[in-house]
């Protein structure tokens, strides 16, 4: 079994700028994202966007995956492939995107409006996005991989919704998917313990109803099982100096949000 692969501080670095061009590319699709485009359309952009970077989108042929964006609406938490589908006013789009620069990967998710959505929906985005951060705080040096589930969990499952068990965060650096899981549910002080030069993805899957999940047909797309929505948000998160440094950032994605709503 392959084990936890460890981080220096250049490292580190190199894999700051990775998960920057991820930020970026989720700031890029957040001015573009309204009812009338389909998640095709948003998918050419992103693949546009991270080779004008000079980077390679990372989801591309990983366990061959067809695309450069996971897009996933409404019912579906995770891996959905973009398609023709056209966006509605109320829908969500949960958009996870991976790049590869310098030889290290960026992953991060960010549960996109589409139009006006309903209050009871806004607040399943809000909470999801508050139980990332509360994960976040956990990542630090004498806590274990099963506080940052723990934390997550007892959030969500405190307000009401369904943690989904079957998708983790994850290690990452040179590839996706490394060492260790990090599930979002979990027993307080379980798990591998949290050492300096570990870089890992927290990404909350938050169901607004029960926790099940099932894989359509197409072997990809992950949907609530009672069919009601799903969100999905995530950072990589590296441990320095034993506290939690969060490489990517939200902050492209909330510039781009609010010069929309100037605009609108
Ligand atoms: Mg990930």
């Amino acid at each position: 079994m392959a084990s936890i692969i460890y981080k220096t501080k250049d490292e580190i670095e190199i894999m700051r700028q990775s998960a920057l061009l991820a930020s970026k590319t989720l700031g890029m699709l957040a001015s573009e994202v309204r009812p009338g485009i389909s998640s095709l359309y948003l998918d050419k952009l992103a693949y546009e966007f991270i080779k004008d970077h000079h980077a390679k989108p990372a989801f591309l042929g990983l366990y061959d995956f067809p695309n450069t964006l996971c897009i996933s609406i409404n019912e579906q938490v995770v891996h959905g492939i973009p398609t023709n589908r056209i966006l509605k006013d109320g829908d969500i789009i949960s958009t996870d995107v991976g790049v590869m620069l310098n030889g290290f990967v960026g992953d991060q998710a960010y549960t996109f409006e589409v139009g006006e959505v309903s209050p009871e929906v806004k607040q399943l985005l809000k909470v999801t996005k508050e139980s990332l951060e509360i994960g976040i705080q956990q990542v630090k040096k004498g806590n274990r991989i099963g506080d940052i589930g723990h934390a997550i969990q007892t959030y969500c499952e405190k307000r009401g919704y369904g943690v989904v068990r079957e998708l983790f965060g994850h290690g990452l650096g040179r590839t996706m998917h490394e060492k260790p899981e990090v599930p979002n549910f979990g027993k307080r002080g379980s798990g591998p313990p949290i050492l300096e030069g570990l870089v890992i993805a927290i990404e909350p899957m938050i169901n607004m109803g029960r926790k099940n999940v099932k894989t359509l047909s197409d072997k990809w797309t992950v949907v609530s099982i009672d069919g009601k929505p799903s969100a999905h948000y995530e950072h990589n998160v590296a441990v320095i100096n034993g506290l939690p440094d969060v490489l990517t950032t939200f902050s492209y994605v909330e510039e781009a949000l609010k010069l929309n709503t100037i605009l609108a």
